[in-house]
């Protein structure tokens, strides 16, 4: 196959010997039909002077897009995406090789401008950081990269491969050789030298079990260490700090911040709502800046639930207020929908509680307590109540 004698030839004449369709049977070919995480190529076809898209679907049987009726066709590949995948694909070995000397076993692998690596394993960042700036310097020596054929019973002459055996189906197993590096069994297209990568960056690290690192190289690999340098350099500036004082301070912080939590839980726990009677209604309110939303919903249903009672309250954080009334008083939902397009807020809820925001929390609790107390009387108000 043309792809692995010469991954660089961008464009081939073939002859066409069987048809079926739009689909023909190709004397070789210069396109990758995909495996292992190497999407397959793109290319056009050029066949009796039009341009039709072609795609190797595996066999030499290309799906051509159109009726072409040619003995002869030229293929010209998509290069610059072709390129792209080899590079990735090179990079992507070299990187995880470091990673499977520290035991981690490979998932998935998608490659693209942002390729991603899924895998398993004890790593850490530190682990990702050192195999990053180890594979950085492999593309700096230029190490070469070749690949060869094996049968499958000397695979034990290669204890160093890395091969899913289970995957492996064909009696022939093609290797991939980074010198001195890796050996990996593989069937994608790859570069010849490492320096062809230019550069190399992990963008993004997703801990945990199912453990995922995105990465990409030359160019956007390039601006990607210059942007993180820059706004790390900010970072540090701005608070006068050193490069190695400046986990030490975020550390603190999400330490401070996490005390400052726990206090506000502790505060909305203890949080009492105010009470008036309003004819035979009970009505609660509070208004508590910053203070822990759901533990605060919770209260106000509780009450709601088992009082003849409406509550309302509003908390200073992005501008909350919320209603939780008894499901015997459903207009008190209305009072507070009326109130709430009034003062230009948005809001909605399900069964008896309604939660919304607006400009101004605090002046909306006053409003609507206000509201509420006026219609109860109204429509509950006894000779005892205020009415
Ligand atoms: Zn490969």
């Amino acid at each position: 196959m043309l792809y692995y004698e010469n991954p660089y030839l961008k464009s081939v004449e073939v002859e066409v010997e069987e048809r079926k369709g739009n689909k023909c049977l190709l004397s070789d070919t210069i396109l990758y039909p995909g495996g292992g995480g190497q999407p397959p190529d793109e290319g056009i076809a050029i066949c009796n002077g039009e341009e039709f898209s072609i795609k190797h679907i595996g066999s030499l049987w290309h799906e051509i897009d159109g009726i072409c009726k040619c003995d002869k066709m030229k293929i010209i590949l998509n290069w610059d995406r072709r390129y792209l995948l080899m590079r990735s694909h090179t990079a992507e070995h070299t990187f995880f090789r470091f990673l499977e000397n520290k035991g981690a076993k490979m998932g998935k692998i998608a490659l693209g401008e942002v390729s991603s690596i899924i895998f398993q394993g004890d790593i850490s960042a530190e682990d990702i950081l050192d195999a990053e700036k180890r594979t950085r310097e492999l593309i700096k020596e230029g190490r070469n990269v070749s690949t060869f054929w094996i049968n499958k019973d000397e695979i034990r002459n290669y204890p160093d491969l890395r091969i899913k055996l289970e995957r492996i189906k064909d009696e022939k197993i093609r290797v991939v050789k980074i010198e001195g590096h890796d050996l990996s069994a593989c069937k994608g297209v790859h570069i010849s030298n490492l320096s062809e990568i230019e550069d190399f960056a992990i963008v993004h690290f997703r801990m945990g079990k199912r453990k995922e690192v995105k990465f990409v190289i030359g160019e956007m690999a390039r601006n990607y260490h210059y942007r993180a340098s820059q706004s790390l350099r900010k970072l540090m500036w701005k608070r006068n700090l050193d490069m190695d004082k400046i986990e030490n301070y975020l550390e603190n912080l999400e330490n401070e911040n996490e005390i400052m939590r726990k206090a506000l839980r502790d505060a909305s726990k203890d949080a009492k709502f105010n009470v008036e009677k309003c004819g035979e209604i009970e009505l609660h309110y509070l208004f508590l800046p910053y203070a822990e939303k759901k533990i605060i919903q919770r209260k106000a249903l509780e009450i709601a639930n088992h009082n003849k009672a409406v509550v309302v309250y509003g908390i200073g954080e992005s501008n909350v207020v919320c209603i939780a009334y008894n499901p015997s008083y459903p207009w008190a939902r209305n009072e507070y929908m009326g109130l709430l397009s009034m003062m230009n807020g948005r809001g909605g809820g399900k069964g008896n509680f309604v939660s919304g925001s607006v400009e101004d929390a605090k002046k909306f609790v006053e409003e609507l307590k206000k509201i509420i107390c006026e219609k109860a009387l109204q429509l509950h108000g006894d000779e005892n109540g205020y009415s």
